[in-house]
């Protein structure tokens, strides 16, 4: 018997990739397009680990399901940490990729090259209704470009400098940028403890 859990993310595209990157590992995900009615998460958090709590406990609590959330952003050191949290919509409503990455290079303007150093960091929450079960994170560092490069990716990812590969994270394809990206190490670090805390809940209603 495999339990379904709840992937917090309306995008039908995150569902699928996390269905490809887990086949192995007998995990059965839906994602929140088959709850049409539940209301979005405010996230409210002043971290990305308070975030990704948030949002796991409302749509846990929401739908009776274990559920799967991540909260991300971008935390460059030039700017006090900034955007961070706030990083989708860094330029305001409505978000717009392009519109925040206007918005970093005009503040980066006055910044040498040595100090444009950033992360992009992922945190994870897996919760049943009222309780947080399991927690991860990851990031990945990278320095910060005035010129955009690359197609690929989305948000800050053509300005995001992966120096160990010399290239943007938008010149990544996607199972490149999976291999190093803070959203991948997050969910390796997560998958194998769903897993036994799966296995150890089968062991204990069997008793
Ligand atoms: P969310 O966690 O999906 O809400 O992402 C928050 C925001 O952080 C996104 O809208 C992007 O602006 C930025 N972000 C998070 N992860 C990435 C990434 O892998 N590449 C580029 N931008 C990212």
């Amino acid at each position: 018997m495999s339990r379904v859990i709840l992937l917090a993310t309306r995008n039908a595209g995150k569902v699928r990739e996390i269905r490809e990157m887990t086949r192995l590992h007998a995990l059965d995900w839906c994602g929140l397009d088959e709850f049409p009615a539940v209301e979005e998460a405010v996230e409210s958090g002043a971290t990305f680990d308070e975030n990704a709590r948030l949002k796991a406990l409302h749509y846990a609590g929401a739908t009776g399901l274990w559920t799967l959330a991540d909260d991300s952003g971008l935390v460059v050191d030039a700017l006090g940490g900034a955007p961070g949290v706030h990083s989708a919509r860094y330029a305001g409503e409505p978000r717009s990729d392009l519109a925040n990455n206007r918005k970093l290079v005009a503040a980066l303007a006055d910044v040498p090259e040595r100090e444009r150093t950033a992360r992009f960091v992922c945190a994870m929450a897996l919760a049943r209704p009222g309780e947080v079960l399991l927690e991860s994170s990851g990031s990945v560092e990278g320095r910060l470009v005035d010129e955009p490069r690359g197609a690929n990716g989305f948000g800050y990812d053509p300005h995001f400098l992966v120096p160990a590969l010399g290239r943007t994270a938008a010149e990544l394809s996607s199972e490149e940028k999976h291999t190093i990206s803070h959203r991948g190490t997050a969910l390796r670090a997560m998958l194998p403890r769903i897993v036994a805390l799966l296995a150890q809940r089968r062991g204990l209603s069997a008793e």
